[in-house]
């Protein structure tokens, strides 16, 4: 493990998510030193279950904490798309053996809280990684050498470069881009914890089953070695706010899910009480990137959830940001323009692909007898070759 840092002073990371973690732990790997600044009292992540996609569990794997992932993860056998409304099977990807070859990796289910804090364990190893809580930073300035970064409590923290890995909300991005707060995508979700006790038997399946239905789609899935399901229910309402703050009784929520068939309605019978989530995105920038300050995760390309990758980018991102930093010969400024010239496109079409489903998975009327045909006859590895381009990971993560 290198103990002495590459760097005269530290980069500045703001925000210690599954973003900024990874990348304080990519640069530590190549020898350089970080600081991340995570505006909570605690390192922890909202909300319960991540997908994790071969592609992410090839960078989890290349930051030397995939074992640790892998171990509290599950390994998905399939994933199943139904229409909510019939209940008629419309997509039944393999992940076994063939998947597995295919992509290098397996595809895994899992607690938010077991990848963030696979991550946070090995930082917690590096000596080079600095982390820092109750540290919000509120702005930053450029000199002729590195940037200051200013928190909250009036702190202020010298660095050679400062990451903005601070989330859909971010700081930095307002100095960067300047396009104000992210644009509500007109959908929220329910989220739910559900103990395994308390799911039929007969429900609890070894993979995830998205019910798609006209304007909504649910899913669930088991994490935590089967000890709780993690739900959520998607309703496109047009809503530009939502109240996060309270929790929403059944009463509420069940009566918009209602054309759904007996089983993703019985699943959602289950739950006491539910989290209310706005989803917010933003289109595709044309630059996350002045001088040595960058952007990293949904603070760089935010994304509606429908294809389960946001954090996988953020993953692809911190690799990528590492290796460039790596061959920049200490011009971060180059390196940071070299990281965005490589992420720039990927990120953005993993972005406009995932807003692009909203019509597939929320279709209605013809359009969604459309839907429930389009996968008809297609063979194990022809939905290969469709996902080849997600889910192998990029040069610069092999
Ligand atoms: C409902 C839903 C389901 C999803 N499912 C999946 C999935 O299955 N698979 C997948 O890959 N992705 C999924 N995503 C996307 C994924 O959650 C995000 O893309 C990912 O968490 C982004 O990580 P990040 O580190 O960039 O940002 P965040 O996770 O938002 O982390 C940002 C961190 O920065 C901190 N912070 C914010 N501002 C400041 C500041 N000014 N100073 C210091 N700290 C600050 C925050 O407290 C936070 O800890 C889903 C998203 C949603 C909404």
């Amino acid at each position: 493990m290198i103990k002495t840092p590459r760097n005269k002073r530290p980069f500045a990371i703001a925000g210690g998510g599954i973003g900024g973690l990874a990348c304080a732990l990519a640069l530590a790997r190549r020898g350089f030193a970080s600081v991340v600044l995570e505006q909570a009292r605690d390192f922890g992540e909202v909300g319960v279950g991540l997908q994790v996609a071969p592609n992410a569990l090839h960078v989890l794997d290349a930051l030397g904490v995939g074992e640790r992932a892998k171990k509290d993860a599950f390994l998905i056998e399939r994933m199943v798309m139904a229409d909510a409304v019939s209940g008629e099977e419309i997509l039944n990807i393999e992940c076994g053996e063939a998947f597995r070859k295919r992509f290098g990796n397996p595809y895994a289910v899992a607690h938010r809280a077991d990848i963030h804090g696979a991550l946070l364990e090995g930082c917690r190893e590096q000596p080079l990684v600095t982390l820092r809580t109750s540290s919000r930073v509120t702005a930053y300035e450029e000199r002729g050498d590195g940037v200051t970064a200013t928190l909250a409590n009036g702190d202020t923290i010298d660095a050679d470069a400062l990451v903005g890995a601070d989330g859909v909300h971010s700081v930095i991005r307002q100095r960067i881009v300047g396009d104000g707060e992210p644009l509500p995508s007109g959908a929220m979700i329910y989220r739910a914890v559900i103990p395994a006790e308390q799911m039929p038997k007969d429900l609890q399946n070894p993979y995830p089953i998205m019910w798609v239905g006209p304007g909504t789609h649910i899913i669930y899935y088991p994490v935590r070695d089967w000890k709780v399901f993690n739900f959520g229910a998607t309703i496109v309402t047009g809503a530009d706010s939502v109240d996060e703050t309270s929790d929403a009784p059944p009463s509420e929520a069940l009566p918009l899910f209602e054309h759904g068939c007996d089983i993703p309605l019985r699943v959602m019978r289950i739950p006491q009480s539910f989290k209310r989530y706005l989803i917010r995105h933003r289109e595709p920038a044309e630059n996350w990137t002045q001088g040595a300050v960058t952007l990293l995760g949904d603070a760089a390309h935010p994304m509606v959830q429908y294809i389960a990758q946001g954090a996988a980018m953020a993953l692809e991102d911190a690799i990528c940001l590492g290796a460039c930093v790596d061959q920049s010969d200490g011009n971060y400024a180059d390196a940071f323009r070299q990281y965005q010239a490589i992420r720039i496109v990927r990120a953005s079409r993993v972005q406009m692909s995932s807003l692009m489903m909203d019509r597939i998975y929320h279709a209605k009327g013809v359009a969604r007898r459309v839907r429930n045909s389009l996968f008809e006859g297609r063979t194990q590895e022809e939905h290969y070759d469709r996902l080849s381009w997600l889910y192998t990971a990029p040069e610069y993560v092999r």
